[in-house]
């Protein structure tokens, strides 16, 4: 029998889940392990296979989704790029006693509630929504057509963050990285 959790974490693009989790990662004393998602997007600069994705074409992706291998996979940006819960990297952390953690988008996150009840969700939302529209617009690395659908799709993930089991403001990284840490500390003692 294995202590595992398995979290599930949401938040707009540009809201800075990757750097609140690193410092959750940072901080807290549990074993927190990321889940690496499988894509069909291209990779960003500085990115690596098997460490922040497992990039793979459009082929390989639809083999492996009829083959049954995802726990979750969606198109995120209509007509653009898959992503999707790798079954088996779940399974190995959970096995290990591990508390994973997956990064997904909030359709991936209800499908995984759905299939996995005993999964946490956490919502990480922007200070307001100009915040979180000035980010994404500093960001720099998207065109303006990849810009507007981001735009398009935080408006539309915004709405769905009272479906969530937890929210968590991410307006100031310090005090945003205590929330999550208190969260975990208190869903670890129950
Ligand atoms: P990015 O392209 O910026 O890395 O991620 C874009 C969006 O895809 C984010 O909202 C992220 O949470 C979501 N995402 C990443 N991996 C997965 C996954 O495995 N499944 C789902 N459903 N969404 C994912």
């Amino acid at each position: 029998m294995s202590n595992g959790k398995l979290l599930v974490v949401s938040g707009p693009s540009g809201v800075g889940k990757g750097t609140l989790l690193r410092e959750v990662f940072r901080s807290s004393s549990l074993p927190l392990v990321f889940s690496v998602s499988a894509t069909t997007r291209k990779s960003r600069q500085g990115e690596q296979h098997g460490v922040d994705y497992f990039f793979m074409d459009k082929e390989e992706f639809e083999r492996r989704r009829l083959n049954g291998e995802f726990l979750e996979c969606f198109e995120v940006y209509k007509g653009g790029d898959w992503y999707g819960t790798l079954q088996s990297q779940v399974d190995k952390h959970l096995n290990a006693g591990n508390w994973v953690v997956l990064e997904i988008d909030v359709k991936g996150a209800s499908e995984v509630k759905r299939i996995r009840q005993e999964a946490i969700t956490i919502f990480i939302e922007p200070e307001s929504r100009e915040v979180l529209q000035e980010r994404l617009r500093g960001r720099g690395s998207e065109n303006e057509d990849s810009l507007k659908r981001r735009l398009e799709q935080a408006e539309a993930e915004l709405t769905r963050a009272k479906e969530y089991d937890h929210r968590i403001v991410n307006s100031d990284l310090v005090l945003a990285t205590k929330h999550f840490c208190d969260l975990l500390k208190r869903i670890a003692n129950v």
